[in-house]
């Protein structure tokens, strides 16, 4: 994945240069004639890039999408480090959503569900291994191979994995640490939030850079709060209204975490099931 350069600062009295905010991934025009020789010998001399483009994307579809990439952080001395891993049980919320989806369309007693963390337990690395396991599990390397490569495949980590994420402060940082082009590229978003908490920031972020988003899904564990979810969380769903271009999928269920607590709330299949309705509503796009 692209970084960003580091801003240089000026000081001794020298006027600091106005901060300008890089937009593009990589800039084609300021390739030296040296690169330039080097660039036009790989286009005719790899057996690689002589492929069809059509042959070349199917390749870059398996070496760098298909992939449910979780996102969280964690705080250290005072700065948030993201941690990225790839999902180890590939399918599984799928399986989960169709199983959380029937249930709630059933009458009778809800049933209570695995949480979250033990459907992904597989998929935690160490804050250590963070962004080097990302960045082999996830075959990102080949895109620092050269530079028709890097035009071709760079934005494609973006559009074509599903973003998962467990708080929705970790959002609002990792769209704050994209390239305009990375973030719009975004076409699939899971939240996995365990709490409801949303800031105005978060809400103009979502506007303003998720503007490729087509599939939205969140999983709301809805447990400890009984009835009472709804105020909180249909706040926090509606910094996300309008975006989702193609399905909005809303997933309440009765999480097993607090379940061992003689008060355990529960929630009936009848007002989960409104209530995802009334979400899905709002997130899907108007037209869509
Ligand atoms: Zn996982």
């Amino acid at each position: 994945m692209t970084k960003r350069k580091a801003e240089s600062t000026t000081s001794g009295g020298v006027e600091p240069h106005k901060r300008t905010r890089r937009m593009k991934v990589l800039s084609t025009s300021t390739r030296s004639e040296q690169q330039q020789a080097i660039y036009e010998a790989n286009a005719v001399n790899s057996p690689l890039l002589r492929l069809p483009p059509e042959i070349r994307n199917r390749i870059w579809y398996f070496a760098l999408g298909g992939r449910t990439i979780h996102i969280c952080s964690f705080n250290l001395k005072g700065r948030h480090h993201r941690v990225y891993s790839v999902c180890q049980v590939p399918g599984i919320d799928d399986e989960f959503a169709k199983q959380i989806v029937r249930h709630n369309q059933l009458s009778g007693e809800a049933e209570i569900f695995e949480e979250r963390d033990k459907r992904h337990g597989a998929c935690h690395i160490s804050r250590a291994m963070a962004t080097t396991e990302y960045a082999s599990q996830s075959s990102l390397n080949v895109l620092r191979t050269c530079r028709q490569v890097h035009v071709e495949g760079a934005l494609i980590p973006f559009k074509l994995n599903d973003f998962d994420f467990f708080d929705f402060g970790d959002v609002a940082r990792f769209l704050q640490s994209l390239f305009q082009e990375q973030a719009h590229a975004i076409e699939a978003i899971t939240l996995s939030c365990v709490s409801p908490r949303t800031t105005a920031t978060l809400g103009k972020l979502v506007m303003t850079r998720l503007k490729g988003l087509r599939q939205l899904r969140c999983f709301v564990d809805v447990s400890g709060w009984g009835t009472a979810f709804r105020t909180d969380w249909s706040n926090a769903l509606s910094r996300f209204y309008g975006l989702a271009t193609i399905s909005a999928t809303v997933l309440p269920y009765n999480g097993s975490f607090w379940m061992s607590l003689d008060s355990y709330h529960g929630c009936s299949r009848e007002v989960m099931r409104a209530w995802a309705k009334e979400m899905e509503d709002g997130l899907i796009a108007a037209g869509s």
